[in-house]
């Protein structure tokens, strides 16, 4: 009878809980529809404040703005950590061509990458050499190289549904193909921008050199997809075509930024701490609107949301925005050693670092258990199109945070459109529709309200009640 008292009263908890979790996710998706502030706060970070690569003026601009909305909040804590940054400068705008007999020239659409150096003063002219990929680059070898630009011709994969898996397979060739061309005596590198479309944008993106010394540096560059094409075209018909290029970037000193950081304290475990975030800084071909300013702007909502539809959370959450995860991560790593220098507890951090289309989902760095856990939740989320949480890449910001105790997770939204417009001038705030911006939003709110709800621990009543 004991038994049969306590499932029935378990029954109608989970009934009740089921019905109130439906209930509090309706109203977190109603209050982004209708009032949510994703939308007009990318507006002003886009459109008035712009691009914003670790150091420049415009990222200390958008530290202040997004500092400043979060104190708009009546959050319980708003503060930034600071934190030293790399400072890249792109200097005067790149320039290119391809010259098909002496005099006869064709201009191409490049841009410097991330890190690179500057070719010398009036630019480099050399024979130009295609590769198809980073390891055909190595077999070549010193005797065909030398005293070349070397092309690096990798299309991504189209064949793939998950278009960030076919950034992956090509990600090496962008950033490590100068550093290995140098080895051989290459004198610049051309990279086929990461954009599974053909059109006229050179995408930008980090690249490194390791270890190879400041003399042996070469500059790389990226080109359109459409200029890739015509270049490989003109190559078949000439093996002897020569290319020019010219950039001004530089490397100058670090200088000090920092990750701004707002916080809704817990009512029941203050020192249990969920961590939403993006990254504030981005590249300045565009103006971040998709990477990663939808992150920064929906993240900040989460809290807002959580208050507008009067959750009060149990555990404490924090918007984090991350300062340079594009070109060093350095925003990331001193968020994860403060909190490992404070002993701060945290249980669940969830990234979005995918753009701002509709979300699809969520992907999870956790045990079996606890996926399961999450996957039972997918009934909640069902009246919102929700459907894959599977086992996956979480973001970069939030992997320093990564141990054996912590639920990482990323936003997944459809991924088709995204590297039409990343690192590119067209990352830009038309590119971003409202709703699919408030639905992520919504989306992480809900998860981040369900995680606090039910916590990370994995032991089920039913385990319990088993003895
Ligand atoms: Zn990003």
């Amino acid at each position: 009878m004991k038994h049969i008292l306590i499932v029935v009263f378990l029954f109608t908890t989970v009934q009740f809980s089921a019905q109130t979790d439906a209930e509090n996710l309706k109203k977190i998706y109603s209050n982004s529809l209708t009032n949510g502030m994703s939308y007009q706060w990318l507006d002003h970070l886009s459109n008035q404040i712009g691009g914003r690569l670790s150091g420049s003026l415009n990222a200390e601009k958008a530290v202040q703005y997004t500092k400043e909305e979060l104190e708009k909040l009546g959050l319980d804590k708003v503060w930034l950590q600071p934190v030293m940054v790399p400072r890249w400068v792109r200097g005067a705008p790149e320039f290119a061509y391809f010259e098909t007999s002496p005099g006869v020239t064709t201009n191409v659409n490049i841009c410097a990458l991330g890190g690179s150096v500057a070719t010398p003063t009036g630019g480099i002219k050399a024979k130009i050499i295609e590769v198809g990929s980073y390891t055909e680059l190595k077999a070549l070898g010193e005797d065909k190289i030398k005293g070349k630009i070397v092309f690096i011709n990798r299309p991504m994969q189209a064949d793939l549904i998950n278009t960030f898996e076919a950034y992956g397979g090509c990600s090496v060739e962008r950033y490590a193909g100068a550093a290995e061309a140098a080895k051989y005596g290459a004198v610049g590198t051309i990279v086929r921008s990461l954009n599974l479309r053909l059109d006229d944008y050179p995408h930008t993106g980090s690249m490194g050199y390791g270890d190879l010394p400041n003399s042996k540096r070469i500059p790389s560059a990226a080109i359109s997809t459409n200029d890739a094409e015509l270049l490989s075209g003109m190559i078949a018909l000439n093996k002897n075509l020569n290319f020019f290029f010219s950039q001004n970037c530089k490397q100058l000193a670090d200088v000090q930024s920092y990750n701004v950081i707002g916080e809704i304290t817990g009512s029941e475990f203050p020192n249990e701490i969920i961590v939403v975030g993006g990254h504030l800084d981005s590249w300045d071909l565009g103006d971040g609107s998709h990477d990663d300013g939808a992150g920064v702007v929906q993240s900040m909502d989460v809290l807002r949301l959580l208050k507008e539809s009067g959750i009060r959370p149990k555990r404490t959450i924090r918007a984090v925005l991350f300062m340079n995860e594009e070109n060093g991560l350095r925003g990331g790593k001193k968020y994860a050693e403060v909190a490992k220098s404070k002993n701060e507890k945290h249980v669940f951090a969830l990234e979005s670092d995918s753009g701002g289309f509709s979300p699809r989902g969520f992907s999870f760095q956790c045990s079996e258990a606890m996926l399961a856990k999450i996957q039972s939740w997918r009934s909640l989320f069902k009246p919102y199109l929700i459907h894959s949480f599977e086992a996956g890449y979480s973001g970069a910001d939030i992997g320093p945070l990564k141990d054996d105790n912590i639920v990482l997770a990323g936003l997944r939204p459809d991924s088709q459109r995204y590297f039409d417009h990343h690192h590119a001038a067209n990352d830009t705030f038309e590119h971003v529709n409202k709703r699919e911006l408030e639905l992520g939003a919504a989306s992480m709110t809900a998860l981040v309200y369900l995680m606090d709800t039910y916590g990370t621990e994995t032991i089920s009543n039913e385990v319990e009640l088993r003895d």
